[in-house]
């Protein structure tokens, strides 16, 4: 057997990389932003969550002409006009902080009976300068009080479709097998091989 294809995922979020590591294990060798020596933020500027994943594939292929993929996801809560979406790292201010975000979140949502969420993943792939991408998502509701301990982001608010656990209370296998990132990449995978 030849050696494994390297390809980079564009991220600086260890347990994403992490995440996509294992759905990709045995068939490439996904590197991160610091594997190929950028260590800079990675420009995420639009105003959608498949431009933000575009945004950032052309920047690494422009700067690094190295093979990869960036992804950008969003939380989208219809009974609150699709918030916190592309905003969703940043939702309770800068600073990017989880707690702060899920509490916004609960808040905005106090009093609202429908409390459907979906998480959408947008994948970018480029290769040769041309962009393929994949879209993933998972349907659920956000419940009232955090549950669980395992995951990030807001995975301690989020029960998915079909479950009565958060997708903090699931392994990383099982969140993969359902999850909006585990759909996008199995359809990158799919592309792929
Ligand atoms: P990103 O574009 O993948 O960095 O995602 C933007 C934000 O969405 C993250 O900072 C998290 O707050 C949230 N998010 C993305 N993926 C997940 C997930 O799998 N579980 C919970 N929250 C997530």
């Amino acid at each position: 057997m030849g050696a494994l294809q390297k390809i980079c995922f564009a991220t600086n979020n260890s347990n994403k990389l992490k995440e996509v590591k294992t759905l990709l294990e045995g068939k490439f060798e996904v590197v991160g932003l610091k594997d190929i020596g950028c260590d800079e933020d990675v420009p995420e500027t639009q105003e959608t969550i498949e431009g933000n994943s575009k945004q950032k594939s052309e920047y690494i292929w422009d700067n690094y002409k190295v093979k990869c993929f960036a992804d950008d996801t969003g939380l989208e809560v219809p009974s609150i006009n699709n918030e916190p979406g592309v905003y969703s790292a940043r939702y309770a201010g800068p600073q990017r902080d989880s707690k702060a975000n899920i509490k916004l979140l609960l808040q905005k949502l106090e009093g609202k009976e429908d409390r459907s969420a979906r998480f959408k993943t947008v994948i970018s792939l480029i290769l040769d300068g041309k962009i393929h991408q994949f879209e993933g998502i998972v349907n659920g509701e956000i419940i009232a009080e955090e549950t669980g301990t395992d995951g990030f982001g807001y995975d301690p608010v989020f029960v998915p479709e079909g479950f009565d656990k958060t997708f903090a209370q699931m392994t990383m296998e099982a969140k993969n097998k359902i999850s909006h990132r585990g759909r996008a990449v199995r359809k990158l995978v799919d592309f792929l091989i």
